[in-house]
């Protein structure tokens, strides 16, 4: 364990747990949901709008950092947390599987991938080394290794071979990062669905020591009963006093099974890209804010909910300011979800410290399963 980072695991519940993550820049409480900002910024929040939603730590992806402005600029003008102005914790991942789902001619080897560029078409490699300097130069309080995931359909033997490349990447990813007191790096489990190939990477990630393990190549299209197969014995096979973070998940339903399935950390752009078409995340299922039924509806789009969306606005104008294309509708349903979700959040860590955690969960599927208030 990295000095100046460390796990505390305080309560398990079945197998959810809660505890906090200690780092020099603040503490994440765990289960802790990560939203994520993509270029320096959680779409249509400002920093300190994020923080009042209870986000302990954000995820910043190095892919899109690193052409645009460019890694080196960002340290050059102080590093990530001080160019977006948000102090606490910052997660990046590792830019390779951006690279494979967004560049364009990629050649993918031993050494590395290099591909072009989304945004000019300009030649860059990444490779474990050039990922561990790229997310260094951002000033990443939690790396992540560079790994591949290959594309899906894919063979068992194809799934073997590139969760082998990922294993000893792995390997090249520590080495390249070194000792740096206060910062962590994170190893992915890789392998599939095929319990013998997670045991295998598990077992090598292990030997080769991280201070948190992620759970990867899930949330790629595989369904939420694919993804749930996997981590009933997924976590389990990770070491007990790290951290435990599933990438890329996900719908309220999915963060609450990966929790009881024993997941500390999730990331997913869900809340605020949906906060952007219009979409809500409820207590009472998703809401449509651009459904002609909440014209003129007066009542707010949760009663129980405290954040400014539904504090202070109506059905009404969330529907009339996202038909008029306003910039305020995705800053309000944005702050809405992000809310929602850190609620979610907190009530299952509540809930898993006092032995309650299976309770809640009846409560939080009945809720989901009841949908929306009818309409007026
Ligand atoms: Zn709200």
């Amino acid at each position: 364990m990295s000095d100046g980072f460390s796990y505390e695991l305080h309560a398990t519940d079945g197998k959810a747990r809660t505890g906090v993550i200690r780092t020099p820049r603040g503490d994440i409480r765990t289960p802790a949901f990560m939203p994520v900002g993509t270029a320096g910024t959680v779409k249509a929040m400002m920093p300190e709008s994020v923080r009042e939603t209870g986000a302990d730590i954000l995820l910043g992806n190095t892919y899109h950092l690193m052409l645009r402005p460019g890694a080196e600029r960002v340290a050059r003008l102080g590093g990530l947390h001080r160019f977006m102005n948000w102090d606490r914790p910052i997660l990046t991942d590792s830019g390779g599987f951006q690279v494979m789902s967004l560049s364009d001619l990629r050649k993918l080897t031993e050494e590395g991938v290099t591909f072009r560029s989304h945004v000019d078409g300009s030649k860059h490699h990444l490779s474990p080394e050039t990922s561990m300097e790229i997310q260094r130069l951002l000033g990443s309080d939690i790396v992540m290794c560079f790994d591949e995931c290959p594309a899906l359909p894919a063979t068992e033997e194809q799934v073997a071979a590139s969760m082998r490349m990922s294993m000893r990447w792995a390997q090249r990813s520590r080495d390249a990062f070194g000792d740096r007191p206060g910062h962590a790096l994170f190893g992915i489990q890789q392998g599939g669905v095929t319990p013998a190939l997670r045991e295998e990477s598990a077992r090598a990630l292990t030997e080769i020591g991280f201070d948190g393990y992620a759970i990867g190549g899930l949330a790629v299209g595989e369904g939420q009963e694919a993804m749930f197969g996997v981590l009933d014995y997924a976590p389990g096979m990770l070491p007990v006093d790290k951290p435990r973070y599933l990438m890329g998940v996900g719908k309220p339903a999915d963060i609450v099974g990966a929790v009881a399935r024993g997941v500390d950390m999730m990331d997913c752009v869900l809340p605020s890209r949906s906060g952007r078409t219009g979409q809500a995340f409820t207590r009472r299922g998703v809401v449509n804010i651009k459904n002609a039924r909440h014209a003129d509806d007066a009542r707010p789009l949760d009663e129980a909910c405290t954040c400014p969306a539904c504090r202070s606005y109506s059905r009404a104008y969330l529907h009339h300011v996202f038909r008029a294309g306003e910039m305020i509708s995705g800053m309000l349903l944005t702050w809405h979800n992000l809310h929602y979700f850190q609620q979610i959040m907190a009530g299952m860590r509540a809930a898993i410290a006092e032995g309650r955690f299976a309770d809640w969960q009846a409560d939080f599927d009945r809720g989901q399963a009841q949908g929306d208030i009818d309409p007026i």
